[in-house]
């Protein structure tokens, strides 16, 4: 007897014959013998209308009345779940985050998981009680619901995982496992039958929403058995593993792509100490995280020029911020671009091959795709370009990798 904890996201519940389907594999691990926890999302679509709502009433608002709206979506989903269970004979329990508890941080709308109380749950999964649980959600120190941040279900059940110790996390999603790039926009995109947690961090982080980056850092955190696989078929799906379970990685793993970024670039500022520290220091403050950075020396004399990415969502403050201290910074010019995309390849195969980077700008050269800030780490190298050229990007490095599948 094994002890399983399930994940459906929003397509896998996006209505009651698909709600039906989930209690019907919940239920195949319930006759095989298995004490099951399932976490759910919201439905397909209800998360986007209720931050929408929120946004559209008040686009300054109260965090936690924010996460009092937008955690209702869950609520929905495990009520229905858990009906649909009984009604296959099958006993359940939905459970709200404050329930269980799963206690977070006070970081309302992108609230960390600090613990999960697993006594209540443990002895009702012993019983043969199906716990079904809301993804998305706990409860802040102030006695409020707290969110997850988006696509924060996956969070939700690796954390549980961790917590109930369970043999197995399975993250059943409307793709049938990781892919070597997003198969919506690069249908030469191919299965990966396994992945390393530090590569599927970084695909993550730079853009594969197929799951939340903190799911995998918490799971390569508490060596959690990941796997991705589909809700609509059997095939198998992708196991997220330690490196020293891939035997000898001679290609890259994937390309990712992050499109909603930005870039500024101040321009002619004074090339001395304290600079950088000034202009990050600030936009810290106001809580804008900031990605790639390049300082380079501006024509003329002692002046230098800094560009650097960030969320398209926070350029006009970020603008604002920086315009505000003109006269602090001593810059000449400010100038900006709300549509670029990141466009990263990862693999662990890099840090053995060279030449990498020179077949990445060189198939983008060959496309005219003109490369507007490179950043490096030991697993990636990331571009930002023109949006329009997205898909371009994305298809020609995936050919280039050696990474199309055959037909
Ligand atoms: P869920 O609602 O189940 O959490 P998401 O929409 O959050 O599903 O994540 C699944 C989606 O991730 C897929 O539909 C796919 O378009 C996208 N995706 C992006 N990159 C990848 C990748 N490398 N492999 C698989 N899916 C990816
Ligand atoms: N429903 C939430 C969202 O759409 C959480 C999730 O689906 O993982 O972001
Ligand atoms: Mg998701």
């Amino acid at each position: 007897m094994a002890l399983i904890v399930q994940k459906f996201g929003g397509t896998s519940v996006g209505d009651l014959d698909r709600i039906r389907n989930v209690a019907a594999r919940v239920k195949s691990e319930v006759d095989a013998g298995n004490q099951v926890a399932v976490v759910v999302s919201a439905m397909a679509g209800t998360t986007n209308q209720l931050v929408s709502w929120a946004r559209d009433i008040g686009p300054m608002h109260d965090a936690r009345e924010y996460d009092a709206i937008v955690a209702t979506g869950e609520q929905v989903t495990v009520g229905l779940l858990a009906i649909a269970l009984q009604n296959q004979g099958v006993d359940a329990r939905s459970w709200l985050g404050w329930q269980i508890p799963i206690r977070t941080d006070d970081v309302h709308g992108a609230a960390r998981i600090d613990s999960i109380d697993t006594t209540l749950m443990r002895a009702r999964l012993a019983s043969g009680q199906v716990a079904v649980v809301a993804g998305f959600q706990g409860i802040a120190p102030d006695g409020r619901v707290a969110t997850l941040g988006r696509g924060g279900s996956d969070t939700s059940a690796v954390a549980l995982a961790a917590a109930l110790d369970a043999d197995r996390c399975d993250i059943y999603t409307d793709v049938d496992g990781v892919y070597t790039t997003d198969p919506r926009i690069a249908p030469k995109a191919q299965k990966l039958e396994r992945i390393t947690f530090e590569e599927m961090l970084e695909m993550a982080s730079l853009g594969a929403k197929v799951l939340q980056t903190r799911s995998v850092a918490m799971a390569m955190r508490h060596n959690v058995n990941l796997q991705v696989r589909s809700s609509f078929s059997d095939a198998p799906g992708t196991l997220v593993v330690n490196e020293d379970a891939i035997v000898e990685q001679e290609k890259i793993s994937g390309i990712a792509y992050s499109p909603d970024e930005a870039k500024v670039t101040i321009q002619g500022l004074p090339d001395k100490p304290g600079i950088a520290a000034a202009i990050f220091g600030e936009l810290a403050d106001n809580h804008i995280n900031v990605d790639m950075i390049v300082q380079s020396a501006a024509s003329e004399g002692q002046r230098t020029d800094i560009t650097f990415s960030l969320g398209r969502g926070d350029l006009d403050k970020a603008l604002e911020i920086i315009g505000g201290n003109k006269e602090g910074l001593a810059f000449q010019g400010v100038d900006s671009k709300g549509d670029v995309t990141k466009i990263s390849v990862v693999g662990t195969a890099m840090r053995s091959q060279p030449g990498v980077a020179k077949t990445m700008f060189e198939t983008l050269a060959e496309r005219g795709i003109n490369i507007e800030v490179i950043s490096t780490s030991e697993i990636k190298i990331s571009v930002l370009i023109a949006s329009d050229y997205t898909e371009l990007a994305v298809r020609s490095l995936h050919s280039a990798f050696g990474l199309d599948s055959e037909d």
